[in-house]
């Protein structure tokens, strides 16, 4: 019964502005929630790449889209229900313990426990999908009009080569209807997306000086292709082949100087990329814990294939957004400190000053935390060696 409410919908409530609240237990994955919201004519307003994530774990680790105009999936919480430290439960929003809801929908789980995510959504809505690969160049001659002239704009560059794959998706109306055909479906998202890839980084693995060809094939192998469908079938991919992951926030302003660095760096360091890079937008925002925190943010995300090594690529990475006041995604690979981490964000300490209060046991704290936030005031720990 319990487990069943923390995957449930409890309600819908209309609001006078058109838009709609949606309370849904917080381990609800992303996946059961587009489709109950599918149901009530009613979507996320923007998503990530995958459905597979509880709404809890999304939002305190700061998940998000793309899409200048729009904030992560934690700007679209209007209220959340916590089981606190001392076993209370607690109602929080904008104006019910508003410190508190700060850091119980992006907190990294270090107030307290979500049972309950309330979120503002939008009527369902269809987009249409147009990729096409492009010249780097070209995209980073004309990034402001792509990144500004589309509600969801996003790129992935491959290293080696100066080719990208960019993605637009933009709202259309209901009627326009113009689906794949399924054979060029399952070509393009299954062969090309995930078994080619596959293939080229179990190819890049055995044979590292072939990586910057195989590099161009594949980016000239994923033809251009558009078509329409619900939004959430549009921001979900399959992601069928293993990779590691570090994602750093930049102001947008830097990202061309920062993909410059990474080129680079990449090209003097002889290491073999066979995974592109990703690169996507966001709108600032006022949370005190988002990496879109006050200032218009683009997202570059380095990856590397599971059988490589890739520490000594990330850590290259992680010195350039350093340069720029890069913020790491909460939930992946990086290596900064909560000394750091207080130097990028301006409400860092009004978030350790909110978390001392709400824990002051430290009973939801753990390595990471310590590490991220600080020790609970009064309860220093060792932190964990880095991995
Ligand atoms: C293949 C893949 C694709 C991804 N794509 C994207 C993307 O497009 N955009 C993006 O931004 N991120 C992306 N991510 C990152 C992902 O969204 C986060 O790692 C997310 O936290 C994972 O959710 P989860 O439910 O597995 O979380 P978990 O691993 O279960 O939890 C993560 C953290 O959330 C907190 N938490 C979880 N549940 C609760 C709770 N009930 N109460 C309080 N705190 C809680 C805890 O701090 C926990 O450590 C991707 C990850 C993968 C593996």
């Amino acid at each position: 019964m319990v487990l069943d409410a923390v995957h449930a919908l409890e309600r819908v409530a209309p609001q006078p502005d058109g838009s709609t609240h949606v309370t849904v237990g917080a381990g609800i994955r992303l996946g059961a929630l587009n489709t109950l919201l599918a149901q009530h004519g009613l979507a996320m307003r923007n998503l990530g790449d995958i459905d597979k994530q509880s709404i809890a774990g999304a939002i305190s680790t700061g998940t998000h889209g793309t899409g200048a105009r729009l904030g992560g999936l934690a700007t679209q919480v209007v209220g959340a229900r916590i089981v606190t430290a001392t076993g209370d439960v607690v109602e929080t929003s904008s104006t019910r313990r508003p410190e508190l809801f700060e850091l119980a929908r992006l907190g990294l789980g270090s107030v307290g426990v979500l049972a309950a995510v309330t979120l503002e959504v939008v009527p369902a809505f269809r987009l249409e999908a147009r990729e096409e690969p492009w010249a780097l160049d070209d995209v980073l001659d004309g990034l402001d009009e792509l990144v500004d002239g589309n509600d969801h704009f996003e790129f992935y560059w491959f290293p080696h080569t100066r080719r990208a794959l960019t993605k637009r998706n933009n709202r259309i109306p209901d009627d326009v209807h113009q689906r794949l055909n399924p054979v060029r479906s399952f070509v393009d998202d299954e062969l090309l997306s995930n078994g080619l890839f596959s293939l080229t980084n179990r190819v890049a693995t055995l044979v590292p000086p072939a990586t910057a060809t195989i590099n161009g094939l594949a980016a000239r192998a994923l033809s251009a292709r558009r078509y329409t469908a619900p939004s959430a079938e549009v921001f979900i991919s399959p992601r069928r082949v293993k990779f590691r992951e570090m994602e750093y926030a930049v102001p947008r302003a830097e990202l061309t100087g920062v993909l410059e660095e990474i080129d680079r760096w990449i090209e003097a360091s002889g290491e073999r990329l066979p995974f592109p890079v990703e690169v996507r937008f966001a709108a600032q925002d006022d949370l005190w814990l988002s990496t879109a925190h006050g200032r218009e943010t683009a997202y570059v995300a380095v990856h590397q294939y599971v059988r490589l090594p890739f520490t000594r690529y990330f850590s290259a990475v992680e010195r350039i957004v350093a340069q720029v006041e890069g913020r790491p995604h909460w939930g992946k690979i990086h290596w900064l400190d909560a000394e750091r981490l207080g130097l990028v964000y301006p409400r860092f300490a009004d978030a350790q000053r909110v978390r001392n209060q709400a824990d002051p046991e430290g009973m939801f704290s753990n390595p990471y935390l310590d590490r991220v936030l600080g020790p609970v005031e009064g309860l220093e720990r060792v932190p964990e060696a880095v991995a």
